[in-house]
């Protein structure tokens, strides 16, 4: 397996600036292979090639652009199990998710490729004909968390060439290798250039976020990076797609069946351990199925086999980084101090690696940490209701708004619950599923823009329009 990378800046593969520096298997606390890290010059140089390459790249016909998305989706499938085996040393989840993974950027690179980028027809008189067009940006900045390294790279990069934009990339040091694999097959079908990457913290992300030559930032990460995110891009502004934290909320209505929810439930706040911006992070279950429901979770929770990642058989990966881990278990000690009963896990595992088991916390309600706020990590708070009303505000007394989701069998009831959630998607009878034909986004902290479908792919444009007069 390939275990050294380069930057890609104008269609080379170059060495870091600054001392390369090592990336930590979460699963062993080891580090794995080390990773080149850009300087501040190096993003300049990368920003010019962007903006080099965009004077042409922007005119290339629309059939050429689809068929690259369709080379490069081709290519990843070649790369797949060494993308996938990648994406399980440095993020931590367990292989078959991690082919899931790269299945999905796969599958959302095709989709991209297959989109349309409409004009509309505004109109169409004897006095005129006014056109709605879209035009590429320029320069993309993407900027990417450690939670699912590859499909996120791949949600940012495909749309902004797919629409005639050059990008420059910058993953999570946690997490590089996966993204910097990605460019490098991305190089081998578009123009020189097109697509760059850098890597490294200590104000490379910064340096991105106030460029002046960058027209877009697309960001997925906590809400604090997005605030600073913001502020930088003031100066020129800068259009942003800013994907969040959330603290997504689910309800359970009293004719749920639980057969059906609980392990639909215990999916949906475990998925990649806990660590999805959309996984379910609350759950409100009505006091008559109350203990039932615990039980259930419970119970499917001790069932999981936790372990390193390429291990055969484990159904439950360690946590992503030490931070992440330390916070989890802070949350988790906070809950107990508050009177809440761990129906499983509860403690980090002995020995390396940062281990901690599914932990189903109940008799906690709101005021508590782990109920307020995000813990991004394998740890369910659930709470109990007994009038719908109550849940309902609850769930939206909080500064995210993501996703949330009602569980119940009558659907008409379920969806009068599901309109009065504050949040960008909620689901009935599911949570943090997410489609390539599906606008995702927040609101609220949150943050703001879609992605996903069409309406994702025409943040990467600016409207023109165009008034031909027949007068
Ligand atoms: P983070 O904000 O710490 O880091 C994200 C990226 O931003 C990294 O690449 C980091 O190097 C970079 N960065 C950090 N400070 C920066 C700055 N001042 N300027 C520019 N770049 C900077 O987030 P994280 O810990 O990697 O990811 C976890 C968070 O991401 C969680 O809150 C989670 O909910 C959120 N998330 C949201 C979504 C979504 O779609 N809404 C998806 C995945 C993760």
């Amino acid at each position: 397996m390939q275990t050294t990378f380069s930057l890609f800046i104008n269609g080379q593969a170059v060495q870091g600036d600054r001392d390369a520096f090592p990336v930590i298997n979460p699963a062993t606390e080891e580090a794995f292979a080390d990773c080149p890290a850009a300087s501040p010059e190096q993003v300049d140089q990368a920003v010019a090639a962007a903006a080099e390459a965009f004077k042409t790249y922007q005119h290339t016909p629309d059939a050429e652009r689809k068929a690259m998305l369709h080379k490069i989706a081709d290519l990843i499938e070649a790369n797949a199990e060494e993308l996938a085996r990648l994406v399980t040393l440095e993020q931590g989840k367990p292989l078959a998710l991690a082919q899931m993974e790269v299945g999905g950027a796969i599958g959302w690179t095709r989709y991209t490729a297959d989109l349309d980028i409409p004009v509309k027809l505004i109109e169409d008189s004897p006095e005129r004909l006014v056109e709605l067009h879209r035009k590429p940006l320029g320069v993309v900045g993407s900027i990417t968390p450690w939670n699912w390294p590859l499909m996120i790279a791949v949600w940012h990069l495909m749309p902004a060439i797919r629409t005639g934009n050059t990008f420059v990339s910058k993953p999570s040091s946690f997490t590089p290798f996966s993204t910097l694999k990605l460019v490098e097959l991305i190089n081998q079908v578009v123009p020189a250039g097109v697509a760059n990457i850098v890597t490294g913290e200590g104000g490379i992300g910064r340096a991105m976020t106030s460029h002046p030559n960058i027209q877009k930032i697309v960001f997925t990460g906590s809400t604090p990076t997005g605030q600073d995110i913001m502020r930088k891009a003031a100066d020129n502004l800068k259009r942003l797609t800013l994907e969040l934290g959330g603290n997504d909320a689910g309800i359970v209505l009293p004719d749920a069946d639980l057969d059906k929810v609980a392990p639909a439930i215990f999916q949906t706040a475990f998925l990649n351990m806990g660590q999805t911006c959309a996984a379910l992070k609350r759950l409100y279950v009505h006091e008559s199925q109350y203990d039932d429901l615990c039980q259930r979770l419970a119970k499917i929770a001790s069932e999981q086999k936790v372990g390193p990642g390429l291990d055969e058989g484990v159904t439950f990966g360690p946590v992503q980084n030490k931070a992440q881990f330390d916070l989890v278990s802070e949350l988790v000690e906070d809950a107990k101090a508050q009177g809440g009963q761990i129906l499983s896990g509860g403690a980090p595992l002995a020995g390396a690696g940062y281990f901690y088991p599914p932990t189903i916390v109940a008799g906690l309600s709101d005021g508590v940490r782990l109920v307020d706020e995000e813990q991004f990590g394998p740890v369910l708070p659930v709470v109990r209701y007994s009038d719908i009303d109550d849940a309902v505000a609850r769930a939206n007394n909080n500064v995210n708004g993501l996703g949330g989701s009602v569980w119940g069998t009558d659907i008409e009831a379920a969806r009068k619950v599901a309109s009065r959630l504050e949040c960008g998607t909620a689901w009935i009878n599911n949570h943090a599923e997410v489609l390539p034909h599906c606008p995702f986004g927040g609101c609220k902290m949150s943050g703001f823009g879609l992605e996903f479908g069409e309406e994702g792919l025409l943040e990467y444009t600016a409207p023109q329009l165009l008034n031909i007069s027949r007068g």
